[in-house]
């Protein structure tokens, strides 16, 4: 399970407020300068608010001879009918990432959503990006990076980031460190503003994972990616179900929310005549019931065969009704997510499966995606 993480080159989000104080201050320049540069950095996404700072000749010359500004390039864009736009991002090293902005979230605000690693190892059977296998952990300034993608992409809307979902390609629990190191940058006000409560961080169920950001102790949100409530189904759509089981995951998220006091989701995406059941639902709700959950329903749009085989359909509309109908009449606070991106490779590692594939060139178009973001 232990996840290889390679340092690519550095860029200047790698760097911690601290961290470029100590090299202002290697270099002969005062270190005071560094919290104004990334605060700059961050709040457009680019260097342009540095020529609102009255910084020392030479100072920004010396930036770009050491760090990469302004990474990674936009290799490809994806914007559906309904305003939700898929970028995909190339790293230092020439792989890809993607990161997702929801432009409908609110007049003003768009949520985005962020990868965690390069691919994925979760190996979970109806999701497109295990398909092109895990390759590697993105460094905490490379998830700042897709936040700042995302800054500029909302910018050019006329919009602002108001939430952030690590529920991209990835397993953030396999590269927690990195994910934390992110969200300390992009939450706090001094760089990112974008505030601890309006971060989710999404996992399969890794209970060490889960256990270790509550240990973190920070005042952000955690989703559970359930999709079925017993563990027999679970193991056959998430490989990880064999490891942990339904009951000793929801006791990991029990604690959480107790450590934290921020409700968690329990995420479900309905598959046609999987996980779908009335009496599943029961189950679901016989689990989340008695917790202070909340259960956000997923439709999924098939992407073809599944590496077992398997061709996964979305759940019936009146079934997946029934289905909330009976979470809610068992006292259970359920919804369904706003289905987005539909014309678009809406699924997390579509897109990227689809240029790596050289299908379509990243074009418009796409219609086999997968599980609904959030
Ligand atoms: S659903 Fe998430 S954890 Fe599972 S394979 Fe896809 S990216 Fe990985």
């Amino acid at each position: 399970m232990e996840a290889v993480n390679v340092k690519t080159s550095k860029t200047l989000s790698d760097l911690s407020v601290a961290d470029l104080e100590t090299r202002l201050a290697a270099w002969g320049f005062k270190a005071s300068h560094a919290e104004a540069l990334l605060r700059a950095y961050y709040e457009t996404g680019d260097e342009t608010g540095w020529r609102d700072l009255l910084l020392p000749k030479g100072l920004t010359e010396r930036l770009h001879e050491e760090f990469l500004v302004n990474r990674p390039e936009q290799v490809a864009r994806q914007v559906a009918e309904d305003g939700t736009t898929k970028l995909l991002l190339k790293l230092a090293d020439g792989r890809t990432v993607e990161t997702v902005m929801m432009t409908d979230f609110r007049e003003d605000r768009v949520a985005g959503c962020v990868s965690s690693q390069v691919g994925c190892a979760m190996g979970c059977d109806f999701c497109a990006t295990t398909k092109t296998g895990f390759e590697r952990n993105l460094t905490a300034g490379e998830i700042v990076e897709q936040f700042l993608a995302l800054r500029r992409a909302a910018a050019e809307v006329g919009k602002r980031v108001q939430t952030l979902v690590f529920m991209g390609m990835g397993e953030p629990m396999l590269n927690l460190e990195n994910v934390l190191e992110a969200v300390r940058r992009i939450a706090p006000n001094e760089l990112g503003a974008l505030g601890w409560r309006q971060i989710t961080v999404s996992t399969v169920g890794i209970v060490p994972g889960i256990e270790a950001m509550a240990a973190a102790n920070l005042n952000i949100h955690l989703a559970v990616s359930l999709h079925a409530p017993d563990n027999a189904t679970r193991a056959k759509l998430l490989p990880m179900g064999k490891r942990f089981g339904v009951e000793e995951i929801l006791a990991a998220a029990d604690r959480y929310q107790v450590k934290t006091g921020r409700p968690v989701t329990i995420q479900y995406c309905l598959l046609k005549g999987v996980n779908d059941s009335p009496e599943q639902a029961r189950q679901l709700a016989a689990l989340v019931g008695v917790r202070r959950m909340h259960v956000n329903l997923l439709w999924y749009n098939p992407t073809g065969l599944s590496l077992k085989g398997v061709a996964y359909e979305r759940a019936d509309v009146e079934t997946g009704e029934a289905f909330v109908e009976v979470l809610r009449a068992h006292g259970v606070v359920a919804h369904f997510r706003r289905p987005r991106g539909r014309d678009i490779d809406a699924a997390c590692g579509q897109l990227r499966r689809r240029m790596i594939a050289g299908v379509n060139g990243g074009t418009l178009g796409g219609t086999d995606g997968s599980q609904e973001r959030s």
